[in-house]
């Protein structure tokens, strides 16, 4: 389970390189091993996310070093997971699916509120446990609950985790009071 929902997530975004800054790291001999006619070209495709570093044999390995952290991910992956049951999220290196793959398939979460009744949660648990439909195969599923402390009481909240973690699925804790979300 996901301890500690109200802390922001650890984030580590690195700029992205230029073409012009990314050529001042290659060999500049031009000799077109990569596919490219010009150091210059392989690096505005490289900036551009079209070509792999790998491509060029010569690269030193202090330039490799520098040109793959600026081309890391800007989000640190963030892993949920309960009873070997895992959800993932971040480690895109694009913003928007056009551009290129995600790794990631989005997480799908039913929230619940602790102000809800004790049967209306276990009904919510037992729903996301059984949910399964088929789709071309695959056998899509939820993969947990988001607890929302909507009364502010630590003792309330606390009770409603524990019906939750019924799901056996990860759990985010949406708590916006530290003390609540530490009961939770
Ligand atoms: S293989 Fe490397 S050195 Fe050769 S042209 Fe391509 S980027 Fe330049």
């Amino acid at each position: 389970m996901w301890q500690n929902p109200v802390a922001p997530f650890h984030t580590e975004v690195i700029m992205a390189l230029t073409g012009l800054q990314i050529y001042k790291l290659l060999p500049k001999t031009n000799c077109k091993e990569c596919g490219f006619p010009t150091c210059m070209a392989f690096a505005m495709k490289l900036a551009a996310k079209q070509a792999e570093l790998s491509a060029c044999p010569y690269v030193s390995e202090e330039a490799k070093i520098q040109l793959e952290e600026a081309s890391a991910p800007p989000i640190r992956l963030i892993t949920l997971s309960s009873d070997g049951y895992k959800v993932e999220a971040g480690n895109e290196t694009v913003l928007f699916r056009h551009e290129k793959t995600f790794y990631h398939k989005p997480g799908l979460f039913v929230r619940v509120r602790d102000t809800q009744s004790p049967e209306e949660i276990e009904q919510r648990v037992q729903q996301v446990r059984e949910y399964a439909v088929d789709y071309v195969g695959l056998s899509l599923t939820l993969d947990g609950l988001a607890v929302e402390a909507a009364s502010g009481n630590p003792a309330i909240y606390a009770a409603a985790v524990k019906r939750a973690l019924g799901t056996g699925r990860p759990l985010i804790l949406l708590a916006p009071e530290p003390g609540v979300a530490e009961a939770g």
